[in-house]
């Protein structure tokens, strides 16, 4: 089925799951598509396409799921990497189709675009895609594929696109940005990506970063205010020998010095987030309770707890056949995970009561009434008529844990 000129434009629905890397995907495609009319999915539509991801057996239900609501109500497409997963279940006659690059063909679009329209406030790009560290619990680096950097020069054009288009602030995300550069032979590193888009946009927020790769040169750009005062730097365990299961390249200590460099290189403190697993098959009843007291010692403003669950093919889905945390256990450390993270949120939502911020409007949710994000990644409420993409210089208040911002 394809679409022509002069033919009426084709109805397709997007649901995008996962990460930012898959958001910017579904960009991507959206873009590329000619003589397409873009609806909601509560919509009539020709086609409904899924951009699937497969990290955790919670994401692909729900892709799952999706899948068996869509095909009743049309032709179904399913891509990403939920499709890419080996043995990835056949639901109704849903077509799966590997690469959000081969639904564009099949769709007669042609080559796939990089410069994305952007349907936030703060677009994310992607410098980059694939994995090389194997970490034991996790299925990316089959999914996919080695590192796959964007060359800077086609970065920059992009950011220059962006910056036309009105944009204040920037999201630089891939798989594995802190290895962006090491499949290149011109020698670019993250870094240079970073001065580039601080150069060409301004604000410049980091995706995920893994705490070895902040180098001296990124902590000199943190100095110098080129990176946003929030970092998302994935813990996974607070104990040193599940680490060492996970394959994780770094120990608790080097972890705690890294976000203690960045802590004191800001003026205020900036809002520290991370992910952990909890009940990693290894994972003792005290390597738990370290990592819980690991965690309480950080400053941390909020974390994202995943119940580990074993990924077809890794050599933790092995560990966990062999001798697995039971499940009413991982469930019971995924709990008090997330309570200490609820706490260590609302202690510091309250620490930022009184201070200023600039905060990107993302968009109107009322009567005179704006959603806005803030340097340090938090959403506020402001009062008042505002352009969305604008920059507003915000004094905050927290109230009954909600923020606000009184626009200066
Ligand atoms: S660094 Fe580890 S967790 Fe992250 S994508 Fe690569 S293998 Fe997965």
């Amino acid at each position: 089925m394809n679409s022509f000129c002069g033919q009426k434009p084709l109805k397709i629905a997007f649901y995008t799951f996962g990460c930012k890397v898959n958001l910017f995907e579904t960009d991507q495609l959206k873009s590329s598509l000619n003589n397409v009319e873009i609806v909601s999915c509560d919509d009539d539509a020709d086609i409904f396409i899924i951009n699937g991801c497969t990290v955790t057996a919670t994401a692909e239900a729900q892709v799952r799921n999706m899948i068996r609501r869509f095909v009743k109500r049309g032709r179904v497409i399913v891509t990403g990497c939920f499709v890419r997963k080996k043995g990835c279940e056949k639901i109704g006659n849903a077509e799966y189709v590997p690469t959000i690059a081969e639904v564009a063909r099949l769709l007669n679009a042609g080559e796939l675009r990089y410069d994305a329209f952007f349907t936030r406030s703060r677009p994310f790009i992607k410098i980059q895609s694939g994995c090389d560290q194997f970490c034991s619990y996790c299925v990316i680096p089959y999914v996919r594929g080695p590192l796959n950097s964007v060359p800077l020069p086609k970065i920059e054009e992009l950011l220059h696109k962006i910056a036309e288009e009105g944009f204040r602030e920037v999201v630089l995300t891939g798989i594995h940005i802190g290895k962006y550069g090491r499949d290149l032979a011109d020698g670019t590193t993250l870094a240079d990506v970073i001065g580039a888009a601080h150069r060409i946009i301004g604000r410049v927020r980091l995706g995920s970063l893994e705490s070895p790769e902040i180098d001296d040169r990124i902590f000199r750009q943190a100095e110098e205010g080129l990176i946003l005062p929030h970092w998302h730097i994935p813990l996974q365990s607070g104990s040193d020998p599940v680490l060492k299961a996970m394959n994780r390249p770094y120990k608790c200590s080097d972890f705690a010095k890294s976000i203690e460099r960045l802590a004191n290189i800001y003026k205020d403190l900036p809002a520290f987030g991370t992910d952990i697993i909890a009940g990693f098959p290894t994972e003792t009843e005290r390597d738990f309770e370290e990592t819980l007291r690991f965690i309480g010692s950080l400053p941390f403003a909020y974390g994202h707890v995943f119940p580990f669950s074993p990924r077809e093919g890794t050599p933790a889905a092995v560990l966990e056949k062999e001798s697995g945390v039971p499940y009413a256990e991982k469930r019971e450390r995924a709990r008090l995970l997330r309570e200490l993270f609820a706490k260590k949120e609302a202690e510091f939502k309250k620490s930022l009561d009184g201070r200023t911020d600039e905060a990107v409007v993302e968009e109107k949710t009322g009567n005179s009434i704006c959603r806005a994000t803030t340097s340090t990644y938090q959403d506020i409420e402001v009062r008042g008529e505002f352009e969305k993409r604008s920059l507003l210089h915000v004094k905050l208040s927290c109230r009954d844990g909600k923020l606000f911002g009184e626009p200066l």
